[in-house]
């Protein structure tokens, strides 16, 4: 990883406006939706850390039907309109998403980039996720028994005989494209920071819904991946505020050694998780404030977070 100083700021372009405030609170950062230039030019001239949240597997499944990956009762999975993840074996739309990155890496050099919906099929900003295996179109289940040599045709086979083998090919594939992103990143940009965004569930939970559903291994992406950023929207995921705080107490034993956890938060969940994650041990390095400009706009939320900040730094987690 190219910098030691771990960043602290807001995601969204909305606290845009609020840029030249950004250092009087102890932000250092700013993490926005892909490469807008605005934005990148905006954070050169503040000297603020330029962070781009790149979509990787995300698509308007209205327009682009073909992309809904297939679930087990072999029609396409249900889905809102916070669904992220596509079938891939889609390679028009990987080649779209590959030229996107390369586009954004010659004209950009951002500080860091964050792979965002890097993972299988679903939602999960919701405290009664609907959890569906996927995808199990013909070229999906084809590529599943040429990589493992087990000969299953069904999903109802390969969910009774081989779904271990099933989960475990899913997150490789996911891993995979991590690799991929993060080796054309830092070929162009070889300071640039790799972070993704993570299904902010422990490993059990909902029944190993992490790496079964969504197919995100920590150890399978810890080589491509600077820094894993959980979403940690307590309120709308029906979590208590020290959600964020508890996710850290245990983060040890599922996520590789020595690799960085930045957490997003909320800002509907502004002070009380921000407030409880300052108070872990290890409080990550940095912090994420997504929709956080009316954090900004305000002086006395705005002074809360320099207060935060200064008491995550002043435990020097910089991992
Ligand atoms: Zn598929």
């Amino acid at each position: 990883m190219s910098t030691a100083d771990p960043l602290f700021g807001p995601y969204g372009s909305s606290a845009l406006p609020y840029i030249d405030r950004f250092a009087a609170h102890g932000a250092n950062a700013f993490w926005f939706h892909g490469f807008d230039a605005a934005a990148i030019e905006a954070c050169e001239q503040h000297g603020v850390a330029a962070c781009v949240e790149f979509k990787t597997f995300r698509a308007d499944f209205d327009a682009r039907p073909e992309l809904i990956p297939i679930g087990v009762d072999g029609q396409p999975i249900r889905y809102g309109e916070l669904v992220q993840g596509v079938c891939l074996s889609q390679h028009e739309f990987l080649a779209e998403t590959e030229a996107n990155l390369l586009d954004g890496l010659r004209r950009f050099a951002p500080t860091g980039i964050w792979l965002d919906y890097l993972t299988y099929a679903g939602w999960f900003e919701t405290p009664e996720p609907d959890l569906q295996e996927s995808c199990f179109c013909p070229a999906c289940i084809a590529d599943f028994c040429a990589a493992t040599g087990i000969d299953a045709t069904t999903p109802q086979q390969i969910l009774a005989t081989a779904a271990g083998a099933w989960t475990r090919h899913k997150c490789e594939r996911v891993a995979r494209f991590a690799a991929h992103y993060a080796a054309l990143i830092k070929a162009h940009r070889p300071e640039c920071i790799v972070g993704a965004y993570m299904c902010p569930w422990t490993p059990e939970e909902y029944d190993g819904a992490l790496a079964r559903i969504f197919a995100q291994d920590y150890h399978l992406l810890a080589p491509s991946i600077d820094i894993f950023t959980p979403l940690i929207y307590a309120t709308k995921s029906g979590r208590p505020p020290t959600w964020g705080r508890d996710f850290l107490t245990q983060a040890p034993a599922f996520i590789p050694a020595g690799k960085p956890v930045q957490l997003i938060l909320d800002a509907l969940d502004f002070p009380e998780s921000l407030l409880a994650t300052a108070e872990a041990q290890q409080p990550g390095w940095g912090v994420q404030l997504f929709g956080g400009a009316h954090v900004f706009a305000d002086a006395e939320r705005a002074a809360i977070i320099a207060r935060a900040v200064e008491q995550m730094r002043g435990k020097g987690d910089a991992a």
